[in-house]
C-alpha cells in the first residue's frame, strides 16, 4: 500500500546541510494502523510531508497506492493527494464556517453536486458522532468535537490513506481515548489505512498494529506493537515503552527497590497475550514454597492483545527460587533478574 525505499531528505540551512530523514525504508500494508513515534526533531513531520507529496525526497522513492508520489507533480499529484487525507494537531478548521460547511469544503473543491454533498455530509456527521452539531461553529465545540470535524472532513472524498499529525496531542487524556477509539472504529469499518505520528507511546499502544521508532532521522526499530513492547531493543524504545508500562528502569529506582530486598531475587516479568490470564505466579508460590511479593505491576491492552510487566521479589530457599525462575521461563514468560548496578 505504502512503500518508502531508502528515503533521505536533506535541508540546506544556514548552518549547513541537515539530514531530516536518513535512509528510511518501510512498508505499510493496506488496512493497517501504522505508528511512527519519536521525540521532537526526529523527522516525523518530514516523513508525513513526504507521504502526501508536500516534500520531495532528496533520494529514494515514495510509493502510495501504486503511485510514485515522489516522481509526479501538477494535476497528477493533486489527483493522487485526493486519496491521501490528513488530520492535524490543531484541527485546521475554517472558523467562519459551520461544522457542516467545514465537512462540505473538500467536496465543493472536488466539484461534487450540492444534493450529493448534503447527503454525504449527513452521513459523515453520523459516522463521527456529531449528530445535532452540524450548524455549530468550531468556536462552540470542545477540542474532541473539533477533531471529529477534522476527521469527517478528511474522510469526505473517500481517501485510501489517512495521515494523522499528532492528532491527539492537544487533547486531554479522556478525549484522546475517545478520538483514538473513533480512529479504530473507522479503520475497522472502512478498512482505511492510517499512518500516525506521535511522541506518545500510549497512542501507539491503543491503536497501532505496527510501529516504527525514529531517532535523528533514522528508523531505529520497527515491528508489531506487541513484539516491540515485549522486546524493545534500542534505548529510546525502552524509554518509550516505560512511558506506558510504568516500570521506569532508571538506575536510581531499581537501586532503591533492591535496597529493600537484601535477600532473594528481584525479577522483571513480562507477559504477553494469553499468559496474562494464567495464574502462574500463584502456582509457583503453591508448588515450590517460595515467597513472591509483587513490587510493581501493570497490564496494558494493545490492538493485538494484553501486555503486562510485573516486578516481583522471589524469596526462599535458593534452589527453589531458581526452580521457580525456570518454571516461568518454561511458560515462555520473559524474565530478567535485576541486579545491583
Ligand atoms: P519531528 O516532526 O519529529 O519533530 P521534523 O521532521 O519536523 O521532526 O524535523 C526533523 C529535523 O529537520 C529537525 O532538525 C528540523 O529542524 C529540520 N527541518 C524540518 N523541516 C525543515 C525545513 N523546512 N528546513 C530546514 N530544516 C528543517
Amino acid at each position: 500500500m505504502i512503500e518508502l525505499s531508502n528515503i533521505t531528505k536533506v535541508y540546506s540551512t544556514k548552518n549547513g546541510e541537515l539530514k531530516a530523514v536518513d535512509g528510511v525504508s518501510l512498508e505499510i500494508q493496506k488496512g493497517e494502523i501504522y505508528g511512527i513515534i519519536g521525540y521532537s526533531g526526529a523527522g516525523k513531520s518530514t516523513m508525513i510531508r513526504l507521504l502526501n507529496g508536500l516534500e520531495k525526497p532528496t533520494s529514494g522513492t515514495v510509493v502510495v497506492n501504486g503511485q510514485n508520489i515522489s516522481a509526479i507533480s501538477g494535476s497528477k499529484l493533486r489527483a493522487a493527494r485526493q486519496k491521501i487525507s490528513m488530520i492535524f494537531q490543531h484541527f485546521n478548521l475554517l472558523w467562519s464556517r459551520t461544522v457542516e460547511e467545514n465537512i462540505e469544503f473538500p467536496l465543493e473543491i472536488a466539484g461534487v453536486p450540492k444534493a450529493e454533498r448534503s447527503k454525504r455530509v449527513g452521513e459523515l456527521i453520523e459516522l463521527v458522532g456529531l449528530a445535532g452539531r452540524g450548524k455549530a461553529y468550531p468556536s462552540q465545540l470542545s477540542g474532541g468535537q473539533k477533531q471529529r470535524v477534522g476527521i469527517a472532513r478528511a474522510l469526505a472524498n473517500n481517501p485510501e490513506v489517512l495521515l494523522c499529525d499528532e492528532a491527539t496531542s492537544a487533547l486531554d487524556p479522556e478525549t484522546t481515548d475517545s478520538i483514538l477509539e473513533l480512529l479504530l472504529d473507522i479503520n475497522k469499518r472502512l478498512g482505511l489505512t492510517i499512518v500516525l505520528i506521535t511522541h506518545e507511546m500510549h497512542v501507539i499502544r491503543k491503536v497501532c498494529h505496527r510501529v516504527a521508532v525514529m531517532e535523528a532521522g533514522k528508523v531505529v526499530e520497527s515491528g508489531d506493537v506487541l513484539h516491540v513492547f515485549q522486546n524493545p531493543q534500542a534505548q529510546i524504545t525502552k524509554k518509550f515503552v516505560s512511558q506506558v508500562s510504568g516500570t521506569s528502569d532508571t538506575k536510581e529506582s531499581i537501586e532503591q527497590i533492591l535496597a529493600n530486598y537484601p535477600s532473594g531475587k528481584l525479577v522483571k516479568v513480562t507477559f504477553i497475550g494469553q499468559q496474562t490470564e494464567q495464574p502462574i505466579i500463584s502456582q509457583i508460590i503453591q508448588q515450590y514454597g517460595v515467597d513472591v511479593n509483587i513490587v510493581h505491576g501493570t497490564i496494558s491492552h494493545t490492538t493485538s492483545g494484553p501486555y503486562g510487566t510485573l516486578i516481583v521479589h522471589i524469596d526462599g530457599d535458593e534452589s527453589k527460587v531458581d526452580i521457580a525462575l525456570q518454571i516461568l521461563k518454561r511458560h515462555e514468560i520473559q524474565t530478567e533478574v535485576i541486579e545491583h548496578a
